[in-house]
């Protein structure tokens, strides 16, 4: 019995998963899914983009947190429209709640819409967004075995960005199997090291961002 209610929620969840990906498809809009534990640097890394891309892209940012408005704050400094959606203590973002996000924003206007998930490796990934592409971010203190313990973000995620990298002298991070294990799991993932601190690999990002948009 408890199968078939999650299979629902989540048949729901595909059909307006669907519907919020025509809407961004009708409107020539990228989606992109930011997928991490939480202090994995998701709104740092949107500040990051959103500095150096603002005046070339228009930006669209919708920000999912159990409580508080924080990051929806730092992004709106940037100028660009924010919608911040408390899910009241829920650990995920789900389609609807992006769906009705939509109305907010003005999509005629609107070239890449970027979504911070809620911060969190597991049930995330079970909620289809209609997101263009899905990003894992994981940060150098996570430790190198976030792949292995969570394998079906690296099985669904578009690109991988492993952040902080400026922090691996300090911290025991294996990185060679890091890198076999997201290889294994998913051949063809490509992954970005960067740091927002020290700017390495913000280049690389940036360009998969701008190959995105037509
Ligand atoms: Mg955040
Ligand atoms: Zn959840």
């Amino acid at each position: 019995m408890e199968v078939q209610v999650v299979h629902k929620v989540l048949k729901a969840n595909d059909d307006l998963a669907a519907m919020v990906r025509a809407k961004f498809e009708e409107y020539g809009i990228v989606g992109l899914n930011l997928i991490s534990a939480p202090g994995s640097g998701k709104t740092s890394l949107i500040e990051t983009t959103l500095s150096h891309l603002k005046a070339e892209f228009r930006f669209g940012v919708i920000e999912g947190d159990p409580d508080t408005t924080r990051d929806a704050e730092r992004v709106a400094k940037f100028g660009v429209p924010v919608t911040q959606i408390n899910t009241a203590g829920g650990c995920h973002l789900e389609a609807n709640l992006v769906w009705r996000t939509l109305d907010n924003f003005n999509l005629h206007n609107l070239q890449i819409i970027i979504i911070e998930n809620v911060g969190n490796l597991v049930c995330p990934v079970g909620f289809d967004l209609g997101e263009t592409k899905r990003i894992a971010v994981v940060s150098v203190p996570e430790g190198h075995d976030k792949p292995i313990k969570y394998p079906k973000l690296f099985r669904t995620a578009d690109l991988t960005i492993l952040n902080k990298i400026d922090l691996l002298p300090y911290i025991d991070f294996d990185e060679a199997q890091f890198t076999a294990d997201i290889k294994a799991l998913n051949p063809d993932m490509r992954i970005i090291r960067m740091s927002c601190r020290t700017g390495e690999g913000v280049e690389e990002w940036l360009a998969w961002i701008k190959g995105l948009v037509v």
